[in-house]
């Protein structure tokens, strides 16, 4: 039987109405609404789509949004200066600053100065620590793993006593998302293996997993023989694998996008299982969304 397949498309429309019916209600009860500021520098194509989206989803919502453009030339002090203004701004709660920085600018020192209270993105040690510790302790999750989570949850899919097993040990994704799954509480409590390139024998922990979540970042990487039937798989892989004419605009070339599960095999074997593209993908700015929100809540003791 195919394998239910987890739409983030969809799951993302539910959350950001959710999120703009929260806002509208606190805006008429509080008359405050969320702030977000993107901080870019350069004009990196890339970061600047990413930028442009972030802005826009945040608009949609009733946010009060800055999109804050500098020069790629501005100095490390001149970028701090610029991130304690935003610290100290009570219309702002939540800060992000688009990676990459250019090569003068030391990137961990600037995420470092941001408020940790305004870190929607999650990377702060700070926030890093809380997350660790769980619990009340936890104010953000960073965000493709929240949305990992939150996917999971939104599906069904029972974790509590799960085996999950995560392919990938990046700060951003595979540490994160295997923390949060082994904490205690609703879409946790899971018994978790994290496996990278070091990892003796890859498939044997793959097809003992109920949930597998891969971000790997190789395309195809995980085999339809290692998935373990009726498994819940979770494909954070993005690669680009070549190039083919926009269904809108044929005069124009896009990116074809793969996985790191060979898609159409797993779907056979999987009982449900996210798409690439469509999957994971659109969740990543709707928790970001979600972030600012909550930070909006704490700084204005809103339960
Ligand atoms: P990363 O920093 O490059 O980390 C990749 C991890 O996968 C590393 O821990 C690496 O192991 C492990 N790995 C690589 N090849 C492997 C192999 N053959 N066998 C076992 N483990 C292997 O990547 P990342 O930032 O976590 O991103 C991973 C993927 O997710 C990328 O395709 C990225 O584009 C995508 N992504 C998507 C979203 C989104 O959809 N919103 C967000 C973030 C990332 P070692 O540590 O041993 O090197």
């Amino acid at each position: 039987m195919s394998a239910k397949i987890i739409s983030g498309t969809e799951i993302r429309e539910a959350i950001l109405e959710e999120i703009a019916a929260e806002v509208k209600e606190i805006k008429e009860k509080h008359s405050i609404v969320p702030g977000l500021v993107t901080i870019l520098v350069g004009e990196n194509p890339a970061s600047v789509s990413y930028v442009t989206l972030k802005i826009k989803t945040a608009h949609r919502l009733g946010f009060h949004e800055v999109q804050d453009n500098q020069s790629p030339d501005i100095s490390e002090e001149d970028l701090l200066a610029l991130i304690d203004k935003y610290n100290k701004d009570d219309s702002i709660h939540g800060i992000l600053v688009q990676l990459p920085l250019p090569k003068h600018i030391d990137e961990k020192k600037v995420l470092n100065a941001i408020d940790p209270d305004k870190d929607v993105d999650g990377f702060h040690p700070v926030n890093v620590g809380r997350l660790m510790i769980g619990g009340d302790e936890v104010k953000f999750a960073p965000c493709t793993p929240a949305g990992i989570q939150e996917m999971i949850i939104r599906t069904g899919v029972e974790t509590s006593g799960a085996e999950v097993v995560v392919v990938g040990r990046s700060n951003i994704v595979g540490k994160p998302i295997a923390n949060m799954m082994l904490q205690k509480g609703p879409g946790a409590n899971s018994t978790v293996t994290v496996v990278h390139t070091r990892t003796k024998d890859l498939a044997a922990h793959c097809k003992r997993a109920d949930i597998l979540i891969v971000a790997a970042g190789v395309p195809g990487l995980v085999k339809p023989e290692w998935i373990k039937p009726g498994a819940c798989v979770i494909d954070v892989g993005v690669n680009r694998v070549g190039e083919k004419p926009s269904a809108k605009d044929p005069g124009k070339m896009v990116a074809i996008l793969r996985g790191d599960v060979d898609f159409d095999a797993a779907k056979e074997i999987a009982g449900s299982i996210t798409p690439v593209p469509g999957g994971v993908g659109p969740m990543t700015i709707t928790m970001l969304m979600k972030n600012t929100l909550k930070a909006m809540k704490f700084a204005a003791e809103i339960q």
